[in-house]
């Protein structure tokens, strides 16, 4: 018997989960802790709640979790209530797919004044995460600016020019809709310190800024590139760029009847955020110049009115106690995979936060390749027995699948008409639904 325990019930760890058992069907046994007492991590707390359709990826996992031999252990935080080394003592392979929680900082003047977010707080906010519920963020001004020119830069600034009806169908959390709903955004700028041929935005979601019911996307033709120039892209890109053109194109009547402005501020690097009693107020930005894809500072300076700010510019790896991690990649220190013998990463927790949730999949098998080439049949060792014996020993309350499937009925019961359910946005609140 093999005893596989995957920290971390996102997308990296389910895709993981399966793996191990497509690979050894009855022969082994897979727990999968999470620090929340709700699985699915990113799925939940990461994708937009107005992407419900990328959301529906968390049935494919619900088939893994009510397989027999797939345990779910929430309400467990792995190096904090209980040390990797313990865990390792008792499981033949531990990996941590712990994702990416934490945002890469700024490193700026100012970044500590009020209503500067970063984007983990700020759609964790908007998600319901129990850790980012109380962020409070004040929508009252007329300005926004965004930060990156990735995809959460781009849901950052959908959710901030939906309107109430755009939300119908969406997860929002209601403290953020209410929030929204009485917010006096006028202008939405993102700011990406390259060109329109270095943007991460990815087309689809792209084009979603164009079918927004009182916001539109506005782009200034004269940053664009010459047209021909497009042909080098990737064909992704290239649908990417060409939307950006067709943003550029829209008339300004067009505009008129869209009283929410989405601007994309190219070859703008970020250099201090300014304020007044404590308070955001401005960026100050720096004109750039690409050269060899490098974004340099011409010298020429403007700041941009800023009654929020939230910067969108990636994602690190929370270290754990003991786990050897990367400083500069933000990550666990990896060889493919593999950290130490018995000890494996998987995810965002490997490689840092790229790519889309499918390339999770390849992900989680390659890593199982890597446990069954370590660890053969098993070593006998205690799994999930010797696990649930220092849980009882150490007073943990553990929330399995079976009362993650009452909280969330507890949750599809209280939705608003028309939406999937209403999340429950502190832990406590979680736990009393499934007692
Ligand atoms: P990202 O794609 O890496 O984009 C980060 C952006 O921040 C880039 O435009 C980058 O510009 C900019 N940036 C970085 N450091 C900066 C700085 N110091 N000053 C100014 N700008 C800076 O990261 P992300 O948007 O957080 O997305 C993470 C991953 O999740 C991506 O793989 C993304 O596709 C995925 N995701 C997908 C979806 C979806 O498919 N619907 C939704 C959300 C997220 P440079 O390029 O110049 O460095």
């Amino acid at each position: 018997m093999r005893h596989i325990a995957i920290i971390g019930s996102g997308p990296a760890g389910y895709y993981t989960a399966e793996a191990a058992q497509k690979r050894w069907g009855e022969a082994v046994r897979v727990d999968i802790f999470d620090r929340l007492p709700v699985p699915f991590g990113l799925i939940r707390t990461g994708v937009a709640p107005d992407h419900q359709s990328i959301k529906g990826v968390a049935r494919r996992y619900e088939k893994t979790a009510l397989t027999d031999h797939v345990r779910f252990v929430g309400n467990v935080t792995i190096g904090d209530q209980v040390g990797v080394g313990e865990l390792q003592a008792l499981y033949d392979a531990v990996i941590l797919a712990t994702g990416a929680p934490e945002d890469r900082t700024l490193g700026l003047e100012g970044q500590d004044l009020r209503n500067v977010f970063g984007s983990a707080g700020f759609v964790g906010w908007y998600n319901g995460h129990p850790q980012f519920a109380a962020l409070d963020p004040d929508l009252s001004g007329k300005h926004a600016v965004v930060i990156g020119m990735g995809n959460v830069a781009l849901d950052v600034a959908r959710i901030l020019a939906k309107t109430e009806r755009e939300f119908s169908a969406s997860d929002i959390v209601a403290h953020a809709l209410d929030r929204l709903k009485t917010s006096g955004i006028e202008t939405i700028t993102i700011l990406g310190r390259r060109g329109p041929h270095n943007i991460l935005m990815t087309p689809k979601e792209l084009g979603e800024l164009a079918q927004l019911e009182s916001a539109s996307p506005r782009v200034d033709p004269a940053d664009l590139p010459p047209i021909d120039e497009d042909a080098i892209l990737e064909p992704g890109l290239r649908k990417s760029v060409t939307h950006l053109r067709s943003f550029a194109a829209i008339p300004q009547s067009e505009h008129a009847g869209k009283p929410v402005g989405i601007h994309f501020d190219f070859y703008a690097s970020p250099q201090a955020l300014l304020g007044d009693d404590g308070r955001v107020q401005a960026v100050r930005v720096e004109r750039t110049a690409v050269m060899g894809g490098r974004p340099i500072g011409t010298g020429e300076t403007y700041e941009l009115p800023a009654d929020l700010v939230v910067s969108c510019i990636g994602y690190r790896t929370t270290p754990i106690p003991d786990v050897p991690f990367d400083e500069r990649g933000g990550h666990f220190a990896n060889e493919h995979g593999r950290i130490s013998p018995g000890l494996y990463c998987v995810g965002w927790a490997k490689r840092g936060p790229s790519g889309t949730i499918g390339t999770n999949r390849p992900d989680g098998y390659a890593v199982i390749d890597l446990v069954a080439e370590d660890i053969a049949d098993g070593a006998d060792k205690r799994g999930r027995e010797g696990f649930d014996e220092l849980a009882q020993a150490r007073g943990l309350k553990v929330v399995t699948f079976s009362d993650w499937q009452k909280i969330e009925q507890a949750e599809i019961a209280a939705a608003r008409e028309g939406a999937p359910r209403e999340k429950f946005v502190d832990i406590a609140s979680m736990i009393a639904a499934r007692d």
